[in-house]
């Protein structure tokens, strides 16, 4: 038999428990917002990832030191033999792209010299006129043989003319640019080329030893630049001395040649 007080203490203490004083609440309620921004699982799977990165990481260890062991050292020897070869072999190479040291002497002996290499055969002259007048023109690429024969030599030189040195063609620039794509072409095919300018030299100089083309420069002979004060003048390379004398002589200035005629 159960005292009616009792019951109604048992009932009290109940509906006490059912209902959670405040600051019990409170608590409860600070505790599960924690959890929910640092979840517990979180941290476990951070363990268990970092776990598994180290078991692999002491697997491939454990597994190249097992195969460091199964290798015979004649196995060894050949790889180590084989990475020397390679690493040498490689380093050579290397060094092979370095160009060689400059000469120290200010002169080359000609038998240091590697004989010049020209391709003056018909068909590539022939083929170089095309690229030729596409640069200067028809008018300014001449055949002609009279034009041939006053480039290959002259009645001042002292160099007696050959038959087989005459240029195969002469080329007429009047700029800087069409000289520096005729000296493309010539360089591209392998074409020996010997400049003209007065054809004054006395030593056969301009004769075409080599065959190729002739560049004449009588369209450049202009003065570019006077330096009146540092007495210095840049010309064109067809520009004659008597001609820049006369402009000289404006300006008070004289060009000297080297040997002025006695009269
Ligand atoms: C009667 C007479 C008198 C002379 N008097 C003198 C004198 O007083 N003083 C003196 O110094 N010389 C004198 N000379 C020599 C002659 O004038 C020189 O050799 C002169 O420098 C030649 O110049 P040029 O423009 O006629 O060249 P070229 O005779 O046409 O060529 C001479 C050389 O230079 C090369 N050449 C020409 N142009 C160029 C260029 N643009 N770029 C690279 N190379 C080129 C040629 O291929 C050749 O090898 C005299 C010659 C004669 C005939």
């Amino acid at each position: 038999m159960v005292h009616p007080h009792s019951i109604a203490l048992r009932g009290a203490l109940r509906s006490l428990r059912a209902r959670p004083t405040l600051p019990q609440q409170r608590f409860f309620g600070v505790s599960a917002r924690y959890q929910a921004e640092k979840p517990q699982a979180s941290f476990k799977s951070q363990l268990y990832e970092s776990t598994q990165a180290r078991l692999k990481r002491e697997r491939a260890e454990q597994e190249r030191f097992a195969q460091y062991q199964t290798q015979s050292p004649g196995g060894r020897y050949a790889a180590l033999l084989f990475a020397l070869v390679f690493f040498s072999t490689g380093s050579y190479y290397l060094g092979s792209l370095k160009p060689a040291a400059l000469p120290t002497s200010s002169t080359s002996p000609l038998v240091d010299l590697e004989p010049a290499q020209h391709n003056v055969s018909p068909s590539n002259l022939q083929a170089a006129w095309s690229d030729f007048v596409e640069i200067l023109g028809k008018e300014n690429v001449s055949t002609t043989p009279g034009d041939l024969d006053s480039h290959a030599g002259s009645d001042w030189s002292s160099y007696s003319l050959k038959e087989n040195e005459k240029p195969f063609l002469i080329l007429y620039p009047s700029t800087t640019e069409e000289v520096s794509k005729i000296m493309k072409v010539c360089h591209t095919r392998i074409i020996p080329v010997t400049p003209y300018s007065g054809g004054t030299s006395l030593e056969g100089h301009f004769a075409p030893t080599r065959g190729g083309v002739c560049i004449d420069f009588r369209r450049m002979d202009r003065i570019l630049q006077l330096n009146k004060s540092d007495l210095d003048v840049v010309v064109q390379p067809a520009l004659g001395w008597e001609e820049l004398n006369e402009e000289l002589t404006k300006d008070g200035l004289f060009f000297p040649p080297t040997q002025v005629p006695v009269l």
